[in-house]
């Protein structure tokens, strides 16, 4: 059986699946006959003491491995599924409304939760996570799901998900994934962008494939053309063996780039940075030759836990890639940019129609100053230990930005008064990804010390076409010449400005974009680990006033496909190096 998707990390990989757990909870409302009520009550009553001991067992590991502290967390796990207000509610469900139990406890679940909403404290907030987590145990229980653990797994899977939101990718064990394929998702989600930072292959989009696959099933993913194999013939698995050995040929040729700089076939030095989610990810960077950090995505830090982090674990995470990269290597920090596809469950922020649209990054930021200021001491103190830049994510007028100004201001004097060491001259940008601010670049560019463009968002404002909606796929395309007029207008007015201009969107990792965006004067390209030494062949066999004369020639073009075609066309190179 085969299956197209959108292309989201290259690469192929074969080996099992393994379906994430609570993309199987597909939970239908029955009614239950009368006579078999106190039967249904039963079966709730055995899969809370069920779950009851499940948990007990993982505390104990829990305590065993992390200690005490860690281990209270399932404590309270337990006190949720002994709480009688809880239970009592859910019984009362079944038996008044005679429904089935599952139904049962998803809708009483969903009553507290909406409860919990409302109240903004932190106690309840991590209740709200455990309740979460607690009712998935009881719904997993009573369907009869066995929870397969990924850690008990002797080989490297491909995980398949409906939706694999950025958290639950933050969550999963790194070492024993080889793979993604989800049904929801573009180029530029977030849990695409993630398996691109980790070399992952991955193909998202696929629409129904979650429901199609069973654990154990053997599929190939083809990073490269979107395409999954579920248990494919001899023939197949040869083929792309095939492709995996001439992939590793190609590879080796591109590690002996890994400590050139970064230099166009005239002698022009660009930067080439990377985007990373943590200080892992940095490590990766810096052994494939990162020249720095273009985009430091501080949010997955506060993700896959029950709480905020504090100012002390930011500044230590921040700390370690400032010291990793050194003077030399500058390393640009994003203050929180949580929302759109980035939730933090412990915040409970209601649901929102547009959330692309909507309460997210600086936005939060500025409504949340209790959480943004703690972010920033922990940067401007990390700012003592490295090449630190800072940089606002989703900025949309010059009021938002002078605010957030206000802001660290008062955060550089609090840390002044207390006599902690901070750079006083550490550079401040932002990020251009909403239309307002590209058309009004040379009015902000008076403003900030430098510019990162981030097409991610960029594209889908532009385009009116949501990043995530692989049924819109076909409008969202960063060569549409609308973008790229945006994106030669920011660079032309940051450079009158006298500032420099980076790009972190994933357009600037782009074998076919690269040309175009050196031609219109990019000074700073950002993007995944993986694409940071095929982006320095490329570079290698470009000049600038070719680039030039390639950027004019597509502008004045109609449509993407033709940018595309064009760009390919010219440049063979680009598709020898995509091994496809
Ligand atoms: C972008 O929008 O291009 C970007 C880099 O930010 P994010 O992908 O995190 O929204
Ligand atoms: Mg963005």
């Amino acid at each position: 059986m085969e299956y197209q998707g959108i292309a989201a990390a290259s690469g192929y990989v074969l080996g099992p699946a393994y379906v994430l757990e609570d993309q199987q909870l597909q939970i239908t409302r029955q009614t239950i006959p009368s006579d078999s009520i106190e039967i249904e009550v039963q079966r709730l009553e055995d899969s809370v003491s069920r779950a009851i001991r499940e948990i007990a067992g993982i505390k104990e590991a829990a305590r065993q491995r992390l200690g005490e502290d860690e281990a209270e967390i399932f404590t309270a796990q337990i006190l949720v599924l002994e709480d009688p207000e809880y239970l009592g509610a859910i019984k009362e469900k079944i038996r008044s409304e005679k429904m089935n139990a599952e139904a049962a406890v998803q809708e009483i679940t969903e009553q507290f939760l909406t409860l919990f909403a409302d109240l903004d404290h932190e106690y309840i907030r991590e209740r709200a996570a455990d309740l979460r987590d607690v009712s998935h145990r009881l719904l997993r229980g009573l369907m009869g799901i066995q929870s397969l653990s990924l850690s008990a797994m002797t080989e490297r899977v491909i995980v398949v998900a409906h939706d694999l939101t950025p958290s639950d990718t933050a969550r999963l064990d790194r070492s024993k994934v080889a793979g993604f394929v989800a049904d929801i998702g573009g180029r530029t989600s977030h849990s695409a962008i993630m398996a691109r930072t980790l070399g992952l292959p991955a193909v998202v989009g696929l629409q129904t494939i979650a429901a199609q696959v069973k654990n154990g099933d053997f599929l190939i993913v083809d990073g490269n053309a979107g395409k999954v194999f579920v248990n494919p013939s001899e023939n197949m698995i040869q083929t792309y063996r095939n492709k995996q050995n001439e992939l590793t040929g190609i590879n080796e040729e591109l590690n002996q780039l890994i400590d050139k700089p970064t230099l166009t076939r005239d002698g022009v030095q660009v930067e080439l940075a990377a985007n990373i989610g943590n200080p892992e990810d940095a490590k990766r960077a810096l052994a494939t030759g990162a020249e720095g950090i273009g985009l430091y995505r501080t949010e997955f830090l506060y993700m896959g836990r029950k709480d905020l982090p504090t100012e002390q674990e930011q500044f230590s995470a921040y700390q370690r890639v400032a010291l990793m990269f050194g003077q030399k290597r500058p390393v640009v920090i994003r203050s929180l940019d949580i929302g759109g596809d980035k939730e933090l469950p412990y915040l409970n922020i209601p649901k929102e129609m547009n959330p692309f649209l909507g309460y997210r990054a600086i936005r939060f930021c500025l409504d949340r100053t209790d959480i943004f200021k703690t972010q920033l001491r922990a940067i401007l103190r990390a700012s003592a230990y490295g090449n630190i830049k800072l940089m606002f994510p989703m900025i949309a007028t010059l009021q938002e930005l002078r605010a957030a100004y206000e802001v660290l201001e008062a955060v550089k004097q609090d840390l002044s008064k207390e006599n902690i060491p901070f750079n006083a001259a550490m550079e401040v940008g932002i990020m251009v990804e909403i239309p307002a601010v590209a058309v009004l670049a040379e009015q902000f560019a008076q403003e900030v010390d430098f510019f990162s463009i981030g097409t991610n968002d960029l594209v889908q404002y532009t385009l009116a076409a949501d990043r995530l909606n692989e049924k819109v796929s076909y409008l969202y395309q960063p060569y549409n010449p609308a973008v790229l007029r945006l994106i030669q207008g920011v660079i032309s007015a940051a450079h009158q400005k006298g500032k420099w201009v980076g790009m972190c969107g994933e357009m600037a990792g782009d074998l076919t974009a690269i040309p175009i965006l050196l031609g219109l004067g990019l000074d700073e390209f950002s993007m995944s680990a993986g694409s940071l030494l095929p982006a320095r062949a490329l570079l290698s066999q470009l000049t600038r006033s070719e680039a030039r004369r390639m950027a004019e020639t597509v502008l004045a073009l109609n449509s993407a496909e033709e940018i595309k075609g064009f760009v390919e066309k010219e440049i063979p190179f680009i598709t020898k190096i995509r091994n496809n």
